[in-house]
Formats: structure tokens, C-alpha cells, sequence
């Protein structure tokens, strides 16, 4: 039995607070990883908003230390370097054919709060049960119980300092970046339209530049953002309460994109992400939203020939694709450090907050 210091949520909508849990022993293909950082990105907030299950550990872009190693792991020891990205079971036919992000298994395993064969690993001082396991790791903690195929192992070289940077390449940073490199395929002097500029878009827009495209746009509400992705290298950035934002991409694009991404989860915006491709073009929905929501297209808009697709995961493999952007950003091509803002674990309430209103792009929680 280990103890630790989680952030836990008590009921939808509460504060996180801070308590000592006891975790389990590992099971079968588990590792126990010592924290030394985690992201906060956006289903943080809405799974601390609206999941059924109470009270419970969220946190899914850990970075830490293996200090412990369960029964069958071979690949990991004690003192590797390692981020944590979703998990998957690595038995199915998704996963077998090397989409683990379509995994038969992805939402009990990511979502379900409990190991697959139902057991709670995770319990306060009073000995009540504690939701954990969120994407295989509930890294809003200390400690985290990973498993062997969501643990990424990191260079043994690393300096801690970027190392603690690395949680959002778990998830946030890789859909961004994965969705343009993965998905769309992205390929030199093409043309895209990235509607949102938060850590997945900026990392959508900064893998579209290193892919080669030659007219990258950024679509925001917040000016202040526009201008970070103007620093970024993007060719053009609008405001998205423009009248004239399609006629403007349209202009800008010759015509209309090849591609555009939305990462904000609003309806009207995927539409009009929608109205800016070009004959051919393919729109990537990233953003989550409210389970249920419907979403309205223009009928000749998809004859045409303008597609439409759902990625999760920046279609990665993450123990493949978080090495690559690493190697991008050693190079200078994924400079996503600039719009990382630490914060003490004590402060996760405050980043959240900083999250939500805007102010801070991508929060990394430091333990
Ligand atoms: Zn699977
Ligand atoms: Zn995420």
C-alpha cells in the first residue's frame, strides 16, 4: 500500500481538494510513477464538471519518475524517465492493427474511473473508495498507477526542466499536432484553418508549419491569442467575429482550404469550419463537446466533395508519435513552450481557473 497527495473532486463542479489517498498494490502490467508534473487540459475541466463518478482523481498529461515496477512488466525499471499518454488494451483488433486511439476498450480504460475488471485502486483516509485510473493514470496526484502501454519512456538524458514541460505531449499537444501530421497528412504548401488557438490548436498550427503548408490561418475570439500565433510563425490570423471571416479565408487561401481543424467544440464554429474548404477538402472535428449535441452541414457542401472527419487522439500511437514531436521541438519546429505557464500543485484550483477564463494557454501543474 502506498500513500499520497491527490487533488480530488468531491462532487460535479466542486474545487479540487487536497488529500492524502491510499493506492493500491500494482496489478498486472502496472507502474507505479512518482509525478514531477502534469498539464491541465480541457476534459480535465469537463470531466471535473460532469462525471457521474464521486468522488474521483482526474489528470490525464502526467510527467514523472517509475518508482516501481508490477508483475509482467519487463519494459520499464525503477528511475525511467516517463510521461503517461491514454491508455489502451492492446488485444483488439484496433489495437492490433496499430490504432490504439479506436481501441474496442477506450472508454472503460480512459474514462471509467476503475481498472477494466471493475476494482476502485484508490481510497481516502477514511478508507472510502476514490475514482482513479482516468486515462490509466488520475496524474492530478503525487503518484500515479500507469500502465505498461500508456507510459511513454523519455531519454534517459532529459534535463528535469523540459521534462516537466512534456506532460501535454501525453494528450493535449499530440492531438493538436497528431491530427494535422496523422490524420489530415498535412503535406507541403497546402493550406489550413485552425479554429481555435488554445494548446491543441497551436500545436495544430505549429505541426502544419513544420508539415510544410504554406498558408496556415489561426481563427480566435481572443486577439491576444491571434497575436502568440502570429509569434509562432502562422501566415495569417482573423478574428472569428468577423462578418467577413469566410470570404476573408476564401481570399486568403485562393479559393479555400485544404484543410481545417476545430478544436472548440462549438457547433456554429465546425460548421463555418466546414464552409472554408475547397472542393476536396477534408475538416477534422477535434473539439469535445456535450454528448448529444447535433451538428447542421449544408447538404451540397458535403456532395460537393468537402469531408468531414472525427479524430481522437491525434490519431497517435503515442509511444511512436511523442518521440517525433520531440524531436520537433529539439529542432525548433514545435516551440509549444511558449505558452506553458507552471504552477504549484496547491495553485491547481487557480490554473484551472486560468484555463477556463483564457488567461493561460496550457497550465502544467509542478509537484
Ligand atoms: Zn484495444
Ligand atoms: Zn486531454
Amino acid at each position: 500500500m502506498k500513500t499520497t497527495q491527490a487533488a480530488v473532486i468531491r462532487e460535479n463542479g466542486a474545487n479540487f481538494t487536497f488529500e492524502e489517498v491510499t493506492l493500491a498494490p500494482l496489478g498486472f502490467g502496472e507502474v507505479l510513477v512518482r509525478n514531477i508534473a502534469t498539464g491541465v487540459c480541457h476534459s480535465d475541466i469537463v470531466a471535473a464538471n460532469g462525471l457521474v463518478f464521486s468522488p474521483r482523481i482526474l489528470g490525464h498529461e502526467g510527467a514523472g519518475v517509475v518508482e516501481e515496477v508490477g508483475p509482467g512488466v519487463t519494459n520499464f525499471e525503477v528511475g525511467d524517465k516517463v510521461i503517461m499518454g491514454f491508455n489502451s488494451c492492446g488485444l483488439c483488433g484496433s489495437c492490433l492493427s496499430g490504432r490504439p486511439f479506436a481501441c474496442e476498450s477506450f472508454l472503460p480504460l480512459n474514462m471509467l474511473c476503475q481498472r477494466l475488471d471493475g476494482a476502485v485502486t484508490i481510497h481516502d483516509a477514511h478508507g472510502g473508495e476514490i475514482a482513479g485510473n482516468f486515462f490509466g493514470q488520475s496524474s492530478f496526484a503525487a503518484h500515479s498507477v500507469a500502465n505498461v502501454r500508456n507510459l511513454v519512456k523519455l531519454p534517459a538524458d532529459t534535463p528535469d526542466e523540459l521534462h516537466k514541460l512534456l506532460g501535454p505531449f501525453g494528450c493535449g499537444l499530440s492531438t493538436g499536432a497528431g491530427t494535422v501530421i496523422n490524420a489530415l497528412k498535412v503535406r507541403p504548401a497546402e493550406s489550413i484553418v485552425v479554429f481555435g488557438a488554445g494548446g491543441v490548436g497551436l500545436a495544430a498550427a505549429m505541426a502544419a508549419l513544420a508539415s510544410g503548408a504554406t498558408c496556415v490561418i489561426v481563427v480566435d475570439i481572443n486577439d491576444d491569442r491571434l497575436t502568440l500565433a502570429q509569434s509562432l510563425g502562422v501566415t495569417h490570423t482573423f478574428n472569428g467575429m468577423d462578418s467577413d471571416l469566410v470570404d476573408k479565408i476564401n481570399k486568403a487561401t485562393d479559393g479555400g482550404a485544404h484543410y481545417a481543424i476545430d478544436t472548440t467544440g462549438n457547433m456554429k464554429v465546425v460548421r463555418t469550419s466546414h464552409e472554408v474548404l475547397r472542393i476536396g477538402g477534408t475538416t477534422a472535428m477535434v473539439g469535445l463537446s456535450a454528448p448529444g449535441t447535433a451538428v447542421e452541414f449544408e447538404h451540397m457542401g458535403i456532395l460537393d466533395g468537402r469531408n468531414i472527419i472525427g479524430v481522437v487522439e491525434g490519431h497517435a500511437v503515442p509511444q511512436v508519435f511523442i518521440p517525433q514531436l520531440l524531436d520537433l521541438y529539439k529542432v525548433g519546429k514545435f516551440p509549444f513552450d511558449t505558452f506553458v505557464v507552471q504552477y504549484p500543485f496547491e495553485k491547481l484550483n487557480e490554473a484551472i481557473a486560468d484555463s477556463i477564463s483564457g488567461a493561460t494557454i496550457k497550465p502544467v501543474i509542478v509537484f
